[in-house]
């Protein structure tokens, strides 16, 4: 009875995250991420029509060669974010196995299927609810729910004959999500005294000493800063990430709560928010303005340009991303101008790499310029940093600990955070990515 590890991205770097859980020969691949800072560095890529080799080679997506001939029985996917979903436009149709998800994640790698260019993606979509536990082939998966920054997140827990494996990259505790559930901390004590053989934990955070402040702390935030801008009676410019559900709602009912309207501009906004207005995820108001087509952004925009203080306008662009649409207010491409009174609230920090970080100082510059106040990091994170992750740790009691999803230095810090807690070395395991970990 063999329990095998495999790493095949998102090991040492910031993306692309997807393992392979083996059982007796027999694996489960969870999530098939990209690596965005990657595919951003060439600038007019087109994922949809790179090839699988082509996206290999600048590091994109993983590389997933030796997978190739082993026994893959399921594709699991812990939730929607693309580090976690990019890649299955690429990558699935090689396995002839269904790809396991909840309704969001699922109604979200639907759209990934769709921009694929290159071939058709055939893999049946088998929907799970938080909470569900499946048998295939006979291992076992659950679904566990986790608190994120997206909805629907869950842990995969698989159990084979020799022991189970949690996957838990991305979560936080959070006492106040404001939409969806809490981490399930009572099923993690009952997983705990099941026995985990091994937890893949994300390490993203870990080096954060504070507590992650929940996402109702994240809405006092916002509300200080919108109250703030309203004052001065000037226009309002709200951006966040758009597949964070429960922040735009956020930032829409407080909208209303100004006596302001709220109106939603941007094609991945409108993506995000359709596909969870289609699973009765958010209950947004049914007027609720969400544009994405051109020629309905140009006219809206003139309108509110005419009569700022009456809106509050939610745009894509929180990384300065080029083609965002705040990006485009601020070179001038749109008929909404930002002046001096306005305000623009940056409600996501900068996803620390090269290209966002000077993106982003250059939006920032020309909205400056241009005489609108910044305010930067309204944001909390959907990671737990370093005490969160050790009540994680004590939670779950795994034998065995894989630090996972994050560079070398914050999967050395988790390590370290381990050794504090008791773990001997043998049990703390620093991988790289296409190595394997067997337990047996
Ligand atoms: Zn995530």
């Amino acid at each position: 009875m063999t329990v095998d590890i495999i790493p095949i991205g998102g090991l040492g770097e910031v993306g692309k995250n997807m393992t392979a859980l083996g059982f007796d020969g027999k694996y489960v691949i969870v999530d098939m991420g990209i690596r965005l800072d990657a595919i951003m560095a060439f600038e007019d890529a087109d994922i949809g029509r790179m090839s699988r080799e082509e996206l290999i080679n600048i590091n994109g997506i993983p590389d997933d060669s030796l997978l190739r001939n082993r026994r893959v029985q399921a594709i699991v996917l812990t939730h929607g974010h693309l580090d976690h979903i990019g890649a299955v436009g690429k990558l699935a149709r090689a396995y002839d196995v269904p790809i396991y998800g909840t309704p969001f994640t699922l109604e979200l790698v639907k759209h990934v299927i769709r921009e694929e260019r290159t071939f058709k993606v055939k893999n049946r979509l088998q929907t799970v609810m938080p909470r569900d536990t499946i048998n295939v082939n006979g291992i076992e998966l659950e679904f566990i729910p986790a608190a994120h920054s997206i909805l629907q997140t869950v842990f995969v827990s698989a159990r084979g004959d020799g022991g189970s494996v949690l996957c838990a990259s991305d979560f936080k505790f959070d006492e106040e999500p404001l939409i969806g559930y809490k981490t399930d901390r009572a099923r993690l004590k009952r997983l705990a005294n099941e026995g985990v053989l091994a937890a893949l934990i994300g390490a993203v955070r870990v080096d954060r000493p504070e507590p992650t402040p929940s996402e109702g702390h994240a809405r006092g935030m916002l509300k200080k800063a919108m109250d703030e801008a309203s004052s001065s009676g000037g226009g309002i410019v709200v951006t966040t990430f758009s597949s964070h559900i429960t922040r735009i709602k956020s930032i829409v009912d407080l909208s209303f709560e100004l006596g302001r309207t709220p109106v939603l501009v941007g094609r991945s906004l409108g993506n995000y928010c359709t596909a969870a207005l289609k699973l009765g995820l958010v209950d947004f108001p049914s007027d609720l303005h969400i544009h994405g087509r051109p020629n309905a952004v140009r006219k809206l925009l003139r309108e509110i340009d005419g009569s700022r203080e009456d809106y509050v306008l939610i745009c894509t662009g929180h990384q300065g991303e080029p083609t965002s649409v705040l990006t485009r207010i601020a070179d001038g491409q749109f008929p909404f101008k930002v002046r001096r009174g306005d305000e623009v609230i940056f409600s996501a920090s900068v996803i620390p790499n090269p290209i966002n970080e000077s993106n982003r100082r250059l939006l920032e510059t020309k909205l400056l310029a241009q005489g609108a106040r910044v305010q930067r990091d309204v944001h909390v994170s959907g990671h737990a940093g370093r005490s969160g992750t050790a009540e994680f740790i004590k939670l779950v009691r795994p034998e065995h600990i894989v630090p996972c999803h994050s560079t070398f230095d914050k999967l050395r810090l988790m390590a370290g955070l381990g050794r504090e807690l008791g773990y001997p070395n043998e049990h703390l395991h620093l991988l790289r990515n296409g190595s394997c970990l067997r337990l047996d």
